[in-house]
């Protein structure tokens, strides 16, 4: 067989197509709802300071959108690794940013020396750089009981000793289990922080800290809210929070409309079986666009007649969607997989999950729209 191609065609490109078909999966990202839910997290956080988390692409909605968007109603944003705060300075994110993570090497420091980022040091190694480098901003992390990051609380004085002339912004901590009823293991990790740093601006809340309103102590004057900014709920109950608004809205096209025989099955494995004559949706989503293949029988998706059950495997490019007698539904009809109308904690939860997993998985080939 002779394949050739043709050295004076030029092929239509990704992003002509992405820019011009009219029908295809897409994170519809609205980022007004974004600014609404920042404000949200604002007024519930103590002492008002707010480092807005936009690691992982901000969580899969755009880390350079999103900051633009909301850069006026935050005080700064945190990353989790430089190549992230690089992508924000390029775009021209003046605002403090943060390296959650801190630094590897003396390489690292440097760039983030460069991008003009806060540090956070968690580590003597870190120390030992710091002091044979310029002055930088840093904030100290305490671990508390995350037991992942950071000094231990005894250590502090020692470590602040070993600080030469570097600009401390405060202490930072993270909480391990805000999310849960049982506030007791916040509210240890607070005691502890209270204990050696009673005289220091605190960095505290996450998500879960700020929706629970646990973080009173006057000197917890920063929070770093990430996943309420895009309206998922931080707790671990599947229940979307009220007050926060949908940050993404993940949509896709039918592209079959199936007359399925009772008796016959649909999809690998041959799991699910008709037991009456029925019409089948063959949506246009699949687990290697982000929509999990782990969700129990019964998750639903959103028609325009309303929710109606996945039937079957979710495959990589598709599920299929069990319609009744008489919706009306048509090639390239919209389908909403999650955000606006059927809120994402319930297919988490219908995948064992949390809302953070499923936002950030949602894959390249998913076009996201800003409305
Ligand atoms: C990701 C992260 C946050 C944000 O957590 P959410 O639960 O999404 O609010 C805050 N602090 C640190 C250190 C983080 O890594």
């Amino acid at each position: 067989m002779r394949v050739s191609t043709p050295s004076s065609k030029t092929w239509p490109s990704a992003t002509t197509i992405i820019e011009t078909v009219i029908r295809q999966t897409t994170a519809n990202i609205n980022l007004d709802n974004i600014c609404h839910n920042t404000r949200v997290a604002r007024q519930a956080s103590s002492g008002g300071h707010l480092m807005a988390v936009v690691k992982a692409d901000a969580y899969g909605h755009g880390a350079v959108p999103v900051a633009k968007a909301i850069s006026e109603l935050v005080d700064a944003f945190a990353v989790g690794r430089l190549s992230e705060a690089a992508e924000l300075r390029r775009a021209g994110i003046t605002r403090p940013v943060c390296l959650l993570e801190g630094f590897l090497d003396e390489y690292e420091m440097q760039m983030a020396a460069e991008l003009n980022l806060q540090l956070v040091v968690h580590t003597p190694e870190q120390l030992a750089l710091l002091n044979q480098a310029a002055p930088a901003q840093v904030w100290i992390k305490i671990d508390t009981g995350m037991g992942r990051l950071g000094f231990h609380p005894e250590a502090l004085s020692a470590v602040l000793e070993s600080l030469d002339n570097h600009k401390l912004l405060g202490l930072m901590t993270h909480l391990s289990s805000a999310d849960e009823p049982d506030s007791s293991p916040t509210l240890d990790q607070l005691k502890q922080l209270e204990q050696v740093a009673s005289n220091f601006t605190l960095n505290v809340g996450n998500s879960a800290g700020i929706v629970n309103q646990q973080l009173t102590a006057p000197n917890i004057t920063w929070s770093r809210p990430g996943v309420m900014l895009y309206g998922g709920s931080p707790l671990a109950a599947p229940e979307a929070l009220p007050a926060l608004k949908a940050g993404m809205t993940l949509v896709a096209p039918v592209i079959a409309v199936r007359e399925i025989s009772s008796g016959s099955s649909v999809g690998y494995g041959r799991t699910w079986r008709a037991t009456e004559d029925c019409r089948i949706a063959v949506v246009a989503a699949g687990y290697a666009d982000g929509y999990p293949r782990e969700i129990r029988a019964g998750t639903c998706v959103l028609t325009g007649n309303g929710l109606r059950e996945v039937v079957g495997r979710v495959s990589m490019d598709m599920i299929t969607v069990l319609l009744r007698s008489d919706d009306e539904i048509s090639i390239g009809d919209a389908i909403t997989l999650w955000g606006e109308g059927l809120a994402i904690e319930h297919i988490a939860a219908a995948a064992d999950t949390i809302p953070y997993t499923l936002m950030t998985g949602v894959t390249r080939r998913v076009v996201r729209h800003y409305g």
